[in-house]
Formats: C-alpha cells, structure tokens, sequence
C-alpha cells in the first residue's frame, strides 16, 4: 500500500504556473468584490454577485493553503512550502478586511430589505443563515479605521507569543535518566509499559518546564492581555461570550453541558481510584499514571498492519452503511492518506477538506497499535462528514468547533463498541480503560481547562499573573475536577505550559467544544443504537447540516434538546455504564 498521499489535486508542484495564476485571480477578486460593495447596486443583484465571488476566492484560498500546509505538515522544513504559506498568511489580511466590509454593508442594510432580497433569490436562499451572519458579525467589529492596524499589530503581538510558545514546546530538552529529550518524547513516557519510566519521565518533564515557565508565563498574559483588548474593540462582554458567538453556541447550553458533567464527576473519581489500585495506590491514581497502560499478564499489546487495519474498519463501520465501507475503500486505494510516521513528518493526526475536487485529505503516524486503527476511524469519520457536505457552497460547511467532532466521535464509538464483542475480561478491561483515558481527558481535564482559562482571564484584568499563581490556578483546578481520583501528591501544575490550545489568538476557550464534542457524538451514537437503520439519513442529513444553523437549532433537527440538562446526563450515563463494568472488572482482577 502506498503510503504517502497525492497532493496532485492541488498544483504539480511549487513551480506550476497555475500558482501565480491564482494569486493574481485572488487579488483581482478582492479588489472587485471590494468595488462591487461600493457599486450602489440593487441589493439582491449585488449579493448574488458577491456570493459567487467569495465562493470562488475561498477556493483559491483553500487550494493555495493547503497545499502549502499539507506539504509541511510530512516535510516541515520544505522552503518552497514555507513561502508559499506566509504568501497566503499575507493574503488574509486583506481577505479579512473584504469580509467586514461585508458585515459592514449588510448591517448598514434594513432587516426587510435583506428579507426581500433573498425570498427573491433561490441562490441567495441557499446561502442565508451565513448572510444573516455576516450581518451580525456588524455589531462585533472594530471601527474600520483602525482594523487593519489591530490585525497587523496582532501579527507581532499575541501571534508573535504563539509562535515563541511553540518554539519554547519544541526546543526545550528534558534530562530523563541522563539523556536529553524533546519534551514530545519524554511525555509519551507516560504510555510506557514500566512504572518507573512513567514516574521518571513525569518527573524530569516537571523539572523541564523550570527552564522556560518565565517566557511561557509571559506568552500566555500577552496573549490572553490582547483577548481583552481585542473583544473592547469588538464589542462583546468577555472572551467566553465571544467564543460562544464564534461557535454558533449559547451559555444555557454550554451550563446544561457543565451541570451534567459535575454530577458525573464522582463516577469518573471512582474510576481513576479503582485504575489507582490496580497499579497499586492507595491515594488515588498519581499524574503520571493516567494514561498507564493495563497489561493482561506478559502478553504484549495486539498490533495491526495496515491491510489488517483497513479490513477491520471495512467491515465494521461498513455495518453502519455499505456506502461507508466502500468510502473508506476509496479514500485508502485513492492515496488520500498519508499514513506512515518518517523524518521531517508532524506527529499526531487530522484530516482536510479538499472542497474544490469534493475530497478529503488524511494524516496519521501509524505505528500499528489499536490506537493507530481508533484515529483511522476517527479521521475518516471527519473525511465522511466533508462527503456529506459536498455541493453546499463553501460559506455553509463552516461547521463550528463543537458539532466539528460529531462524525469523528461517532465513527470511533461504532469501532470501539464492535471491538468490545468476543474479547476476554483481561482484554476488554484494557479496551474500557483506553476508552475511559480518552473520556476522562475530555470531560475533566476539559473542564480543569475551562476553570484555569476563566480564572487566568479574570486576573489578568489586573495584572499579569506570576509564574506561581498560574502553577496554583492550575492545582487549584485539578482540586475541582479530579478531586480525590488524583494523588494530591502527584498532580500536574504546568499542564498550562504543556497544552498549546490556551495560545491561540482569537481563539479563546479552546476547550469546552471537547466536551461538547464527545458527549454529542456519543448521544447521536445513542439515537442510531435505538432508531437502527433509518437514522442513517437523518444522521448523514445532520452532518450536512452543521454549517447551516446555530448549534441548537442543528441538534433540534435530529431531536437533541442541547439547553436541557437531561441529554448530556444520557450521554455520560453511557460512560458511568463502562466504569460500572471496569470496576467490576478490576475488583476481579484484585481479587485474583
Ligand atoms: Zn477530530
């Protein structure tokens, strides 16, 4: 199987022509869309014109950068890719400025005539919910005379400390033992089969951080300094409500979601102490064993080849649709996959849309393990939910961060369950807890995040926080979500430095959407297990959706109530069910 993917799609190379021919198609756009704003034209006419506009700049875009961002993304240090990616990072200033100057148009028009303009247009009609808002977003911008200043101080202000942040992340050495490791490595110690590795290796990444808490400290009070500056200029009352905006979401979900969570928190402590015992504490499982494997004797863990993998995901995600099946057939046999970890290649995963030819593209670093086949499903899931969108114009599949899961969830629910069926109690011990991990991170480690956020944002309205307040903020938020599943001895108090999603600028409160994530996917998982076949339309119908409606009206469709604190009980009542059995097991298991 060829392992790498074909960006041929794109252009034939960093040479190819068409490369000069879309930047200058790019600016003329700008400029004639940016006209076409000014032109005193009838309004429907104007954005009619404007839609296929923007639908074939956002295609321009999306090639130039991907291909430049998916070719560093497996060769990170390729120049041609590095200068084709700042071109296109210059690009979006004015970009940026053309879409508020859209904003600005339509909030300058009267609600009724922008009601009339699109009961007259069928191609205006297909594209409303993102025309009312751009219409809103009028309200949320700065005044015009000083936006492209912000925008070009942001790129030596909270963008130039995000770049250092991951400077830091990535050159700074752990002495594990006497070697010198990347901090990467040394934290994926914590899967380590040997406790003592895991226990040095946590130990060593602690003291690792010493070295660069200073500067750390300093990038995360400039950045989140320039939030609050950022949402004066844009008029919102908090970072939280301007993220909530960004992800078409309301407060009165985003409290249902908290409110279910914290009466569950007790199931996921019994958890985290009983996986403790198992590996022979007594105080509550310690940091640095949250992500211990639980080996069934010597036997070591099962691993997978690539064809194994394929067939496996074939055949069982295939029951949720033959269609699904012979999609994922496709995308492997198409080369939409880069599959294999080798030098100069990121770590991780993700997958990317690649609208202009209705395909997607695929990373992963298989090594082999079950993990490896879990974050196959998981992307493809992603890739199926860009199939389910195609033919929308581009403006309606922006799906927010929190429905942007949903497919991935679902798609690693279906394996993970299918995986549970025909195992021994060793072996489905070890599945429940790699699925608990995984949950236990995006549930209450999420929710340590979104208290760590808040609070660090609330102090720097004052001042800029010491490294040592960040350190207590930190334990101070453990103490609330893990509370006594964690050893109080062995918490985590840099797990700020550690994390990259608190550095994005703009983008605040990159946690949450997490949660929100796992437990919609799990609940739709829900609907499928009692609704059987015929939810598969609804569910594909669902994913195309998300890009078209605010979260609550899109859950609304599949008859999720996303405001009621009961669906999210339903959700983490189907995790309380899998600690249930893992407690059980493991008490057998202690008993010997
Ligand atoms: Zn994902």
């Amino acid at each position: 199987m060829n392992g790498n993917w074909d960006l041929t799609v794109f252009y034939q190379s960093f040479e190819d022509p068409q490369i000069e021919r879309d930047f200058a198609r790019a600016d003329a756009l700008i400029a004639q869309l940016q006209a076409l704003l000014g032109s005193g034209r009838d309004t429907a006419v104007l954005l009619e014109e404007f839609a296929d506009g923007e639908e074939e700049l956002e295609r321009i875009f999306g090639k130039l950068g991907s291909y430049a961002q998916l070719t560093l993304s497996t060769d990170a240090a390729n120049r041609p890719a590095m200068q084709l990616n700042d071109r296109v990072m210059l690009q979006q200033i004015p970009a940026s400025l053309l879409d508020s100057a859209l904003s600005r148009y339509l909030g300058g028009l009267e609600e009724k005539a922008l009601e009339a303009a699109i009961a007259g247009s069928e191609k205006l009609r297909s594209v409303a919910f993102w025309l009312h808002r751009q219409r809103e977003a009028a309200r949320h911008l700065p005044a015009p005379e000083i936006e492209e200043w912000l925008l070009l101080m942001s790129m030596d202000g909270a963008d130039a400390f995000s770049t250092l942040r991951d400077q830091l992340d990535a050159t700074v050495t752990v002495d594990y033992r006497g070697e010198q490791l990347p901090l990467s490595a040394a934290r994926g110690k914590a899967e380590d089969p040997d406790p003592a590795v895991r226990r040095d290796a946590y130990l060593a990444e602690l003291a690792a951080y010493k070295k660069i808490e200073i500067p750390m400290a300093a990038c995360l009070n400039g950045i989140k300094g320039q939030g609050l500056t950022m949402i004066r200029a844009e008029g919102f009352d908090s970072i939280l409500a301007e993220s909530l905006y960004r992800s078409n979401m309301d407060q009165q979900t985003l409290d249902a979601m908290w409110t279910a969570c914290r009466e569950y928190f007790p199931a996921f402590r019994r958890y985290l102490r009983k996986k403790g015992e198992l590996l022979g504490h007594a105080n509550g499982l310690p940091f640095y064993d949250l992500f211990a494997p639980l080996q069934a004797g010597d036997s070591p863990a099962k691993t997978y080849t690539v064809e194994e993998a394929h067939d496996i995901l074939l055949r069982e995600l295939g029951k949720f649709t033959p269609e699904m099946a012979d999609f994922i057939d496709h995308a492997f046999k198409n080369r939409w996959i880069d599959l294999f970890p080798r030098e100069g290649k990121g770590g991780g995963a993700f997958c990317a849309g690649v609208p202009h030819v209705e395909q997607s593209r695929v990373l992963t670093n298989f090594t082999g393990s079950l993990g490896d086949v879990s974050t196959l499903a998981h992307e493809l899931g992603h890739a199926w939910h860009n199939r389910c969108m195609a033919g929308l114009p581009l403006c309606m599949r922006n799906e927010p961060m929190p429905l942007a899961e949903t497919a991935s969830i679902f798609n690693e629910t279906l394996l993970a369950n299918a995986l549970r069926q025909g195992v021994d109690h060793d072996q489905l011990l070890g599945l429940l807890d790699s699925d608990l991990q995984n949950a236990t991170q995006v549930v209450v480690d999420i929710y340590s995040r979104f208290l760590f956020e808040s609070a660090v944002i609330e102090g720097k309205k004052t001042h800029n926080l010491s490294v040592d307040e960040m350190k207590q903020l930190m334990l101070d938020a453990q103490e609330q979500s893990y509370g006594d599943g964690l050893d109080p001895e062995y918490r985590h108090p840099y797990m700020w430095a550690c994390k990259s999603h608190y550095y994005i600028p703009s983008l605040g409160f990159y946690n949450y959407p997490y949660a929100f994530g796992l437990l919609f996917g799990k609940g739709v998982y829900a609907q499928y297990l009692e609704k059987g076949a015929d939810f598969v339309p609804v569910y594909n119908q669902l994913l195309r959706a998300c890009g078209s409606g605010m979260v609550a009206d899109v859950a609304a469709s599949v008859g999720i109530d996303v405001r009621s604190v009961d669906f999210w009980r339903s959700s983490l009542k189907t995790i309380e069910k899998d600690i249930d059995l893992f407690v059980r097991l493991a008490d057998e298991r202690l008993k010997g």
